[in-house]
Parts: C-alpha cells; sequence; structure tokens
C-alpha cells in the first residue's frame, strides 16, 4: 500500500543559512524515520545547495524544489531547469501551487508542460490543484479539480504516471488557519483518485499518493491522514518549525 509523504513547502522563507538551522533542528529532534512515512522538505532555490548537503546524513528525507521551468536551458531569466535541480538532488518539484497560479501567471498549460518535463527528467512532480472559496460557495469544487488534474496530466503515460504526486489545497484553507474537514478532503481525495483511476490502470491510480495542504498543524493532522485516501500533507506554516514539522511525521506513523 502506499506510504504516507510529509512534505513541507517553506515557500519564501529560510535563506542559506536558516535553512541549515531547520534542518539541523530537524535532524537534532532524534526524529527516526520509519520506513512507512516518506518526508520531503523544499527550501526556496537558493537553499537546495546548503540544503542537500546537510541532507547526506539524514536518512529518509528527500529534497525537493517549489518550481522548474519546461525549458532545457537559454534565455529564461531567473528560471531554473530540471537538470539543474538534479545537480542537487533533488528528487521532487511542487509544480502548480495556487500563489504561482494567482500571483505568477501559472496556467493548465504551463503545469502541464512542467509535469511532463520534470517526469522525462527524473524528479517527481507534485501537482498541486484546488478550488477558491467562491468556486466551492458556487458548488464548482469538484468540477473545478477535476479540470486542473486532467489538464496536469495531458498526455502523462502510465508509466510515468507511477511517479506522480497529488494535493489537493483549497485555497481558501492556505495560511488561513481554516481547514478543510476531515469528510471535504476525503471527499476530493476520492474524486481525485476517481479521476487517475479513468486516466490509468487501478493499480497505478492506487498507488499515487494523495496529500491534502491547508493549514495542516499537528492538532489537526491525526484526523485529516486517518481518511482513507489522504496519504498524507502538503504543509506550509507548520514546516517552518523543526518541533511541528517533526510532531507531524510522528502523527503519520
Ligand atoms: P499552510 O500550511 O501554511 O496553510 O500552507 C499550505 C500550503 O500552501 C502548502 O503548499
Amino acid at each position: 500500500m502506499r506510504n504516507f509523504l510529509v512534505a513541507g513547502n517553506w515557500k519564501m522563507n529560510c535563506g542559506p543559512e536558516e535553512t541549515k538551522k531547520l534542518l539541523q533542528g530537524i535532524k537534532n529532534s532524534g526524529i527516526s524515520i520509519p520506513e512507512t512515512i516518506d518526508v520531503l522538505v523544499c527550501p526556496p532555490m537558493i537553499s537546495l545547495t546548503v540544503a542537500s548537503d546537510e541532507l547526506k546524513d539524514a536518512a529518509g528525507i528527500a529534497l525537493g524544489a517549489q518550481n522548474v521551468h519546461y525549458e532545457d536551458n537559454g534565455a529564461y531569466t531567473g528560471e531554473v531547469s530540471t537538470q539543474m535541480l538534479n545537480e542537487v538532488d533533488c528528487e521532487y518539484v511542487i509544480i502548480g501551487h495556487s500563489e504561482r497560479r494567482e500571483y505568477f501567471g501559472e496556467t493548465d498549460q504551463t503545469v502541464n508542460a512542467k509535469v511532463k518535463k520534470s517526469l522525462s527528467d527524473g524528479l517527481r512532480p507534485v501537482i498541486c490543484v484546488g478550488e477558491s472559496l467562491k468556486q466551492r460557495k458556487a458548488g464548482e469544487h469538484q468540477l473545478i479539480v477535476r479540470k486542473q488534474v486532467e489538464a496536469a496530466l495531458t498526455e502523462v503515460d502510465e508509466e510515468d504516471a507511477e511517479d506522480l504526486v497529488v494535493a489537493y489545497e483549497p485555497i481558501w484553507a492556505i495560511g488561513t488557519g481554516e481547514t478543510a474537514t476531515p469528510d471535504q478532503a476525503q471527499e476530493m481525495h476520492k474524486m481525485i483518485r476517481g479521476v487517475l483511476s479513468d486516466l490509468y490502470a487501478s493499480n497505478v491510480a492506487d498507488n499515487i499518493q494523495l496529500l491534502y495542504g491547508g493549514s495542516m498543524k499537528p492538532h489537526n493532522a491525526e484526523e485529516l491522514l486517518s481518511q482513507p485516501d489522504v496519504d498524507g500533507g502538503l504543509i506550509g506554516g507548520a514546516s517552518l518549525k523543526a518541533d511541528s514539522f517533526t510532531e507531524i511525521i510522528k502523527i503519520a506513523d
């Protein structure tokens, strides 16, 4: 069955110095990560090299980036390629976070291009989807998320699908302290699993980890993670403190 994946999205927090400190805090917490739990940290680009060095003696903690470009190299000022991420030992990359969609013009098409490029270059995409409050109130949330998942996976074949992770992050729950209820999360995750099994063989769809993101904290992680289709969390604020992040890892165990 699926491992849990506890993932920290540090967003625009922690330069190299703070990255070092936070990772040392996680390591010094004495936590031993069981084989059934995957742990991932995603610092900002500028901190990936330091993080990679710091994680060399940290068994069970993988490294990811928060974005990537879909071209190999060239005149794309400010961008970073899959090859560059591979060079600093990234295994994962977050793609299509709602903050990137909202503030940096990411579209379903760029998300799809980035997903395909990442998969072809050996990076595991963590594809973010989720509806706004307005869309939920209008009863459109299922349709919106279904479309985002289908668009992100256009021309992604079954062989590559094994490396996918999908994160459901309702926009209204991000950084607000308001979480989806466990029932709301499960309902959406089940729907996403259904979309995946329409696209791929059921054993493949069943193995894809589906994360919940949006104000996941130690106090609410247990009930969210106990839902059958919630396979972990994509954690913002609570991943910036070693004690709350390791607490959630323990809860997942
Ligand atoms: P918070 O946990 O701070 O709500 O952020 C969630 C998120 O956006 C993770 O990608």
